[in-house]
Protein backbone atom coordinates (compact mmCIF):
# COMPACT_ATOMS: atom_id res chain seq x y z
CA UNK A 1 0.00 0.00 0.00
CA UNK A 2 1.15 3.15 -0.63
CA UNK A 3 0.76 6.11 1.36
CA UNK A 4 0.85 9.89 1.05
CA UNK A 5 4.05 11.66 1.61
CA UNK A 6 2.21 13.54 4.06
CA UNK A 7 2.08 10.35 5.73
CA UNK A 8 5.13 9.28 5.51
CA UNK A 9 6.87 12.15 6.45
CA UNK A 10 5.44 11.45 9.73
CA UNK A 11 6.18 8.05 10.01
CA UNK A 12 9.32 7.41 7.82
CA UNK A 13 10.63 3.91 7.72
CA UNK A 14 14.74 5.15 7.79
CA UNK A 15 16.88 4.30 11.15
CA UNK A 16 20.23 5.55 11.25
CA UNK A 17 23.18 3.47 12.06
CA UNK A 18 22.84 2.40 15.95
CA UNK A 19 26.41 3.21 17.16
CA UNK A 20 27.13 7.11 16.75
CA UNK A 21 29.07 7.66 20.18
CA UNK A 22 30.55 11.12 20.83
CA UNK A 23 31.13 13.03 24.21
CA UNK A 24 27.76 14.88 23.87
CA UNK A 25 24.52 13.55 25.52
CA UNK A 26 21.94 13.35 22.47
CA UNK A 27 18.66 15.58 23.32
CA UNK A 28 15.84 13.28 23.69
CA UNK A 29 12.55 15.10 23.61
CA UNK A 30 8.82 14.00 23.30
CA UNK A 31 6.10 14.82 24.82
CA UNK A 32 4.58 11.47 23.73
CA UNK A 33 6.71 8.50 23.67
CA UNK A 34 5.70 5.43 21.79
CA UNK A 35 5.14 2.33 22.94
CA UNK A 36 5.50 -1.31 21.00
CA UNK A 37 2.33 -2.46 21.68
CA UNK A 38 -0.22 -2.32 24.35
CA UNK A 39 1.45 -4.81 26.74
CA UNK A 40 4.51 -2.41 27.23
CA UNK A 41 2.11 0.50 27.46
CA UNK A 42 0.64 -1.46 30.74
CA UNK A 43 3.73 -2.80 32.33
CA UNK A 44 6.13 0.20 31.84
CA UNK A 45 7.87 2.15 34.83
CA UNK A 46 9.54 5.50 34.91
CA UNK A 47 9.70 5.66 38.99
CA UNK A 48 12.72 3.79 38.99
CA UNK A 49 13.58 5.15 35.33
CA UNK A 50 13.46 2.01 33.92
CA UNK A 51 11.82 2.90 30.87
CA UNK A 52 10.13 5.73 29.05
CA UNK A 53 6.24 6.43 29.42
CA UNK A 54 6.05 10.35 29.04
CA UNK A 55 8.34 13.52 28.10
CA UNK A 56 6.85 14.70 32.27
CA UNK A 57 8.31 11.37 33.44
CA UNK A 58 11.66 12.02 31.99
CA UNK A 59 13.89 11.11 28.55
CA UNK A 60 17.45 9.83 28.19
CA UNK A 61 18.70 13.60 28.64
CA UNK A 62 17.09 14.07 31.61
CA UNK A 63 17.89 10.57 33.04
CA UNK A 64 21.79 11.30 32.08
CA UNK A 65 21.30 14.60 33.65
CA UNK A 66 19.86 13.24 36.92
CA UNK A 67 22.70 10.37 37.29
CA UNK A 68 24.97 13.08 36.64
CA UNK A 69 23.55 15.64 39.38
CA UNK A 70 23.49 12.22 41.74
CA UNK A 71 27.05 11.28 41.45
CA UNK A 72 28.32 15.01 42.13
CA UNK A 73 26.03 15.31 45.21
CA UNK A 74 27.07 11.81 46.66
CA UNK A 75 23.20 10.43 46.41
CA UNK A 76 21.75 7.74 44.52
CA UNK A 77 18.39 9.44 43.60
CA UNK A 78 17.89 12.70 41.78
CA UNK A 79 14.88 14.70 40.57
CA UNK A 80 14.45 18.00 38.46
CA UNK A 81 12.41 21.12 38.95
CA UNK A 82 12.04 24.14 36.82
CA UNK A 83 13.77 26.55 39.07
CA UNK A 84 15.69 25.86 42.55
CA UNK A 85 12.80 27.91 44.03
CA UNK A 86 10.18 24.86 42.53
CA UNK A 87 13.05 22.13 43.93
CA UNK A 88 12.07 23.29 47.79
CA UNK A 89 8.15 23.93 46.55
CA UNK A 90 8.35 20.08 46.01
CA UNK A 91 10.15 19.34 48.61
CA UNK A 92 7.60 20.91 51.48
CA UNK A 93 4.65 20.07 49.12
CA UNK A 94 5.24 15.99 49.26
CA UNK A 95 6.05 16.05 52.75
CA UNK A 96 4.05 18.33 54.03
CA UNK A 97 -0.03 17.93 54.97
CA UNK A 98 -2.53 20.57 57.22
CA UNK A 99 -1.50 20.59 61.00
CA UNK A 100 2.52 20.34 60.34
CA UNK A 101 5.31 22.04 61.12
CA UNK A 102 8.54 23.34 59.36
CA UNK A 103 11.47 24.63 60.97
CA UNK A 104 13.82 27.25 58.43
CA UNK A 105 16.47 28.81 59.46
CA UNK A 106 16.25 32.72 59.98
CA UNK A 107 19.02 32.97 57.28
CA UNK A 108 17.25 30.83 54.94
CA UNK A 109 16.96 31.69 51.42
CA UNK A 110 14.54 34.56 51.18
CA UNK A 111 12.25 33.38 48.82
CA UNK A 112 11.90 29.92 50.82
CA UNK A 113 10.27 31.66 54.05
CA UNK A 114 8.15 34.06 51.50
CA UNK A 115 6.95 30.53 50.28
CA UNK A 116 6.04 28.97 53.81
CA UNK A 117 4.52 32.63 55.07
CA UNK A 118 2.14 33.03 52.03
CA UNK A 119 1.34 29.76 50.31
CA UNK A 120 2.18 27.05 52.79
CA UNK A 121 0.47 28.86 55.40
CA UNK A 122 -3.07 28.63 52.90
CA UNK A 123 -2.72 24.84 53.09
CA UNK A 124 -2.80 24.90 57.35
CA UNK A 125 1.08 24.14 57.23
CA UNK A 126 2.93 26.55 59.68
CA UNK A 127 6.35 27.03 59.87
CA UNK A 128 9.01 28.25 62.52
CA UNK A 129 12.47 30.25 62.72
CA UNK A 130 15.66 29.33 64.05
CA UNK A 131 18.90 30.70 64.59
CA UNK A 132 21.53 28.25 62.56
CA UNK A 133 24.43 29.34 64.55
CA UNK A 134 22.78 28.06 67.92
CA UNK A 135 21.77 24.45 67.64
CA UNK A 136 19.38 25.28 71.34
CA UNK A 137 17.54 27.31 68.95
CA UNK A 138 16.75 24.64 67.07
CA UNK A 139 15.93 22.38 69.57
CA UNK A 140 13.75 24.53 71.24
CA UNK A 141 11.65 25.33 67.98
CA UNK A 142 10.90 22.07 67.43
CA UNK A 143 7.92 19.95 68.18
CA UNK A 144 6.51 16.89 67.56
CA UNK A 145 4.27 18.12 64.62
CA UNK A 146 7.44 19.12 63.01
CA UNK A 147 8.05 17.71 59.73
CA UNK A 148 10.77 18.77 57.71
CA UNK A 149 13.28 21.15 59.40
CA UNK A 150 15.37 23.30 56.50
CA UNK A 151 18.85 23.92 56.42
CA UNK A 152 21.33 25.85 54.68
CA UNK A 153 25.11 26.48 54.44
CA UNK A 154 26.23 28.86 54.72
CA UNK A 155 22.99 31.97 55.87
CA UNK A 156 21.85 33.77 52.69
CA UNK A 157 23.80 37.29 52.05
CA UNK A 158 25.46 37.24 55.52
CA UNK A 159 27.41 33.43 54.99
CA UNK A 160 28.03 32.62 58.69
CA UNK A 161 28.71 28.82 58.36
CA UNK A 162 26.86 26.80 60.84
CA UNK A 163 27.76 23.86 62.87
CA UNK A 164 25.90 21.67 60.12
CA UNK A 165 26.75 18.27 62.20
CA UNK A 166 25.32 19.91 65.47
CA UNK A 167 22.00 21.26 63.79
CA UNK A 168 21.16 17.37 62.16
CA UNK A 169 22.10 15.96 65.55
CA UNK A 170 19.99 18.43 67.14
CA UNK A 171 17.37 17.47 65.17
CA UNK A 172 17.24 14.00 65.20
CA UNK A 173 17.60 14.00 69.04
CA UNK A 174 14.66 16.32 69.12
CA UNK A 175 12.33 14.54 66.40
CA UNK A 176 13.52 11.02 64.97
CA UNK A 177 10.92 11.48 62.60
CA UNK A 178 11.33 14.65 60.79
CA UNK A 179 13.22 14.79 57.22
CA UNK A 180 16.14 17.03 57.74
CA UNK A 181 16.89 18.65 54.14
CA UNK A 182 19.52 20.89 52.95
CA UNK A 183 19.51 23.87 50.50
CA UNK A 184 23.10 22.84 49.27
CA UNK A 185 23.53 25.78 46.31
CA UNK A 186 26.29 27.46 47.51
CA UNK A 187 28.47 24.13 48.09
CA UNK A 188 27.21 22.94 44.98
CA UNK A 189 28.02 19.14 46.04
CA UNK A 190 31.95 20.31 45.59
CA UNK A 191 32.77 22.29 49.04
CA UNK A 192 31.49 19.17 51.24
CA UNK A 193 29.15 16.03 51.10
CA UNK A 194 25.72 16.69 52.69
CA UNK A 195 24.71 13.36 52.62
CA UNK A 196 28.09 11.65 54.67
CA UNK A 197 26.83 14.86 57.21
CA UNK A 198 23.86 12.81 56.79
CA UNK A 199 21.17 14.83 55.74
CA UNK A 200 18.15 13.06 54.01
CA UNK A 201 17.37 15.39 51.30
CA UNK A 202 19.41 17.97 49.29
CA UNK A 203 18.21 20.89 46.80
CA UNK A 204 20.16 22.61 44.43
CA UNK A 205 19.43 25.93 42.63
CA UNK A 206 21.10 24.70 39.81
CA UNK A 207 20.36 28.37 38.30
CA UNK A 208 23.61 28.85 39.86
CA UNK A 209 27.41 27.61 39.50
CA UNK A 210 26.20 23.83 37.68
CA UNK A 211 24.80 26.43 34.68
CA UNK A 212 27.55 28.71 34.97
CA UNK A 213 25.75 30.70 31.93
CA UNK A 214 23.04 33.18 33.66
CA UNK A 215 21.00 31.27 31.14
CA UNK A 216 19.06 28.34 32.67
CA UNK A 217 17.00 28.28 35.55
CA UNK A 218 16.68 24.47 36.95
CA UNK A 219 16.69 23.04 39.99
CA UNK A 220 17.60 19.18 41.34
CA UNK A 221 16.65 17.12 44.62
CA UNK A 222 18.58 14.35 45.84
CA UNK A 223 18.27 11.64 48.28
CA UNK A 224 19.18 7.78 49.08
CA UNK A 225 16.28 6.67 50.67
CA UNK A 226 14.36 4.84 47.89
CA UNK A 227 10.79 5.30 50.06
CA UNK A 228 11.70 9.56 50.14
CA UNK A 229 12.39 8.97 46.14
CA UNK A 230 8.73 7.32 45.69
CA UNK A 231 7.37 10.17 47.48
CA UNK A 232 8.97 12.65 45.83
CA UNK A 233 8.50 11.33 42.54
CA UNK A 234 4.54 10.86 43.09
CA UNK A 235 4.67 14.69 44.16
CA UNK A 236 6.90 15.73 41.54
CA UNK A 237 4.68 13.91 38.38
CA UNK A 238 1.27 14.58 40.13
CA UNK A 239 2.48 18.62 40.27
CA UNK A 240 3.55 18.48 36.46
CA UNK A 241 6.71 19.50 37.02
CA UNK A 242 8.85 19.37 34.11
CA UNK A 243 12.28 20.71 32.94
CA UNK A 244 13.30 21.80 29.23
CA UNK A 245 15.11 19.49 27.20
CA UNK A 246 17.23 22.32 25.65
CA UNK A 247 18.08 23.65 29.05
CA UNK A 248 18.82 20.31 30.19
CA UNK A 249 21.34 19.75 27.52
CA UNK A 250 22.91 23.32 28.82
CA UNK A 251 23.29 21.88 31.92
CA UNK A 252 25.05 18.36 30.46
CA UNK A 253 27.68 20.82 28.44
CA UNK A 254 28.23 22.66 31.32
CA UNK A 255 28.82 20.32 34.00
CA UNK A 256 32.07 19.39 32.79
CA UNK A 257 33.97 22.69 33.89
CA UNK A 258 32.00 23.11 36.79
CA UNK A 259 34.74 21.66 39.69
CA UNK A 260 37.09 23.70 37.99
CA UNK A 261 34.57 27.68 37.34
CA UNK A 262 34.12 26.70 41.67
CA UNK A 263 37.52 26.86 41.91
CA UNK A 264 38.52 29.61 39.78
CA UNK A 265 35.69 31.72 41.60
CA UNK A 266 36.33 30.72 45.10
CA UNK A 267 40.09 31.51 44.64
CA UNK A 268 38.96 35.22 43.06
CA UNK A 269 36.53 35.95 45.68
CA UNK A 270 39.03 35.13 48.29
CA UNK A 271 41.68 37.66 46.62
CA UNK A 272 38.71 40.37 46.25
CA UNK A 273 38.13 39.88 50.16
CA UNK A 274 41.57 40.17 50.78
CA UNK A 275 41.38 43.30 49.28
CA UNK A 276 38.28 44.85 50.26
CA UNK A 277 39.07 43.96 54.25
CA UNK A 278 41.58 46.94 54.91
CA UNK A 279 40.09 49.38 53.19
CA UNK A 280 38.35 51.85 55.71
CA UNK A 281 34.69 52.16 54.14
CA UNK A 282 34.09 48.42 55.57
CA UNK A 283 33.60 47.21 58.43
CA UNK A 284 33.95 43.57 57.84
CA UNK A 285 33.96 41.35 54.92
CA UNK A 286 31.52 38.24 55.62
CA UNK A 287 33.16 34.70 53.83
CA UNK A 288 33.10 32.10 55.87
CA UNK A 289 37.00 30.72 54.65
CA UNK A 290 38.04 34.08 56.20
CA UNK A 291 39.07 34.06 60.49
CA UNK A 292 36.59 36.44 62.07
CA UNK A 293 33.79 35.64 59.97
CA UNK A 294 30.49 34.29 61.58
CA UNK A 295 30.85 30.41 61.85
CA UNK A 296 34.21 30.17 60.53
CA UNK A 297 35.55 27.32 62.80
CA UNK A 298 32.50 25.50 61.27
CA UNK A 299 33.17 25.98 57.65
CA UNK A 300 37.13 24.46 58.66
CA UNK A 301 35.66 21.27 60.32
CA UNK A 302 33.09 21.22 56.82
CA UNK A 303 34.48 22.49 54.24
CA UNK A 304 36.88 21.77 51.26
CA UNK A 305 36.03 24.95 49.51
CA UNK A 306 34.32 28.11 49.32
CA UNK A 307 31.71 29.51 46.84
CA UNK A 308 32.41 33.01 44.67
CA UNK A 309 30.51 34.93 47.40
CA UNK A 310 31.62 37.98 49.87
CA UNK A 311 29.44 40.09 51.56
CA UNK A 312 30.74 43.64 52.46
CA UNK A 313 29.56 44.95 56.03
CA UNK A 314 29.87 49.00 55.47
CA UNK A 315 31.02 51.45 58.02
CA UNK A 316 27.64 52.33 59.60
CA UNK A 317 28.44 55.97 58.93
CA UNK A 318 27.78 55.79 55.73
CA UNK A 319 23.85 55.88 54.89
CA UNK A 320 22.06 53.14 52.25
CA UNK A 321 22.09 56.46 49.80
CA UNK A 322 25.47 56.55 49.99
CA UNK A 323 26.36 52.81 49.40
CA UNK A 324 24.01 52.65 46.76
CA UNK A 325 25.72 55.27 45.09
CA UNK A 326 29.04 53.06 45.62
CA UNK A 327 27.10 49.89 43.77
CA UNK A 328 25.40 52.61 41.13
CA UNK A 329 29.24 53.52 39.64
CA UNK A 330 30.59 49.87 39.40
CA UNK A 331 31.29 49.09 35.65
CA UNK A 332 32.25 45.70 35.88
CA UNK A 333 29.75 44.29 38.48
CA UNK A 334 26.51 44.36 37.17
CA UNK A 335 23.54 44.76 39.83
CA UNK A 336 21.56 41.60 39.67
CA UNK A 337 20.47 38.20 41.89
CA UNK A 338 21.69 34.84 40.21
CA UNK A 339 24.75 34.16 40.58
CA UNK A 340 27.20 31.72 39.28
CA UNK A 341 27.95 32.77 36.21
CA UNK A 342 30.53 34.77 34.46
CA UNK A 343 29.64 38.31 35.09
CA UNK A 344 30.31 39.41 38.46
CA UNK A 345 27.45 41.10 40.24
CA UNK A 346 26.50 43.45 43.62
CA UNK A 347 23.42 43.78 45.27
CA UNK A 348 22.58 45.88 48.27
CA UNK A 349 20.74 45.15 51.68
CA UNK A 350 20.08 46.39 54.73
CA UNK A 351 21.21 44.35 57.81
CA UNK A 352 17.93 45.88 59.98
CA UNK A 353 15.15 44.75 57.36
CA UNK A 354 16.95 41.31 56.71
CA UNK A 355 16.22 38.83 59.33
CA UNK A 356 12.91 38.18 61.82
CA UNK A 357 15.61 37.30 65.03
CA UNK A 358 17.81 39.31 66.20
CA UNK A 359 21.09 40.09 64.00
CA UNK A 360 25.04 41.31 64.83
CA UNK A 361 25.15 42.96 61.78
CA UNK A 362 24.75 47.03 61.12
CA UNK A 363 24.01 49.26 58.16
CA UNK A 364 24.18 48.11 54.38
CA UNK A 365 25.49 45.22 53.41
CA UNK A 366 26.52 44.14 50.15
CA UNK A 367 26.99 41.31 48.78
CA UNK A 368 29.46 40.16 45.78
CA UNK A 369 29.12 37.37 43.63
CA UNK A 370 32.43 36.93 41.70
CA UNK A 371 32.28 35.55 38.65
CA UNK A 372 35.00 34.94 36.25
CA UNK A 373 36.83 38.30 35.19
CA UNK A 374 40.45 39.50 36.18
CA UNK A 375 40.63 40.20 39.95
CA UNK A 376 42.64 42.83 39.63
CA UNK A 377 39.88 44.78 37.23
CA UNK A 378 37.34 44.03 39.85
CA UNK A 379 39.19 45.71 42.56
CA UNK A 380 40.32 48.40 40.16
CA UNK A 381 36.45 49.06 39.96
CA UNK A 382 35.39 48.48 43.74
CA UNK A 383 38.78 51.27 44.00
CA UNK A 384 37.07 53.33 41.98
CA UNK A 385 33.03 53.51 43.12
CA UNK A 386 34.47 53.66 46.73
CA UNK A 387 35.92 56.59 46.35
CA UNK A 388 32.20 58.02 45.53
CA UNK A 389 32.50 57.86 49.35
CA UNK A 390 35.23 60.09 49.62
C1 LIG B 1 19.10 31.08 43.74
C2 LIG B 1 18.84 30.22 44.91
C3 LIG B 1 17.67 29.48 45.00
C4 LIG B 1 16.56 29.55 43.96
O1 LIG B 1 16.98 29.15 42.70
P1 LIG B 1 16.15 29.64 41.41
O2 LIG B 1 16.56 28.67 40.36
O3 LIG B 1 16.56 31.05 41.15
O4 LIG B 1 14.70 29.51 41.76
C5 LIG B 1 17.47 28.69 46.11
N1 LIG B 1 18.39 28.63 47.09
C6 LIG B 1 19.53 29.34 47.04
C7 LIG B 1 20.50 29.23 48.15
C8 LIG B 1 19.79 30.16 45.95
O5 LIG B 1 20.91 30.87 45.91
Amino acid sequence: MTRAKRTVLIHHPYKPPEGFDSPVVPVAKGSTVFFDNTAALRSRRWVDKSGYTYGLHGTPTTFTLEQRLATLEGARHVLLAPSGLAAIALVNQALLQAGDELLLPDNVYGPSKALARNELARWGITHRLYDAMDAASLSAAITPKTKLVWLEAPGSVTLEFPDLRGLLAAAREANPQATLALDNTWGAGLAFDAFELGVDVTVHALTKYPSGGGDVLMGSIACNDDALRETLSMTHSRLGNNVGLNDAELLLRSLPSLAVRYAAQDAAARRVADWCAPRPEIARVLHPARSGSPGHEHWVRHCRAAAGLLTLEFDPRYTPEQVDAVIDALELFRIGWSWGGPVSLAVPYRADQLRSLPTPYRGTLVRLAIGLEDTDDLCADLARALGKLA
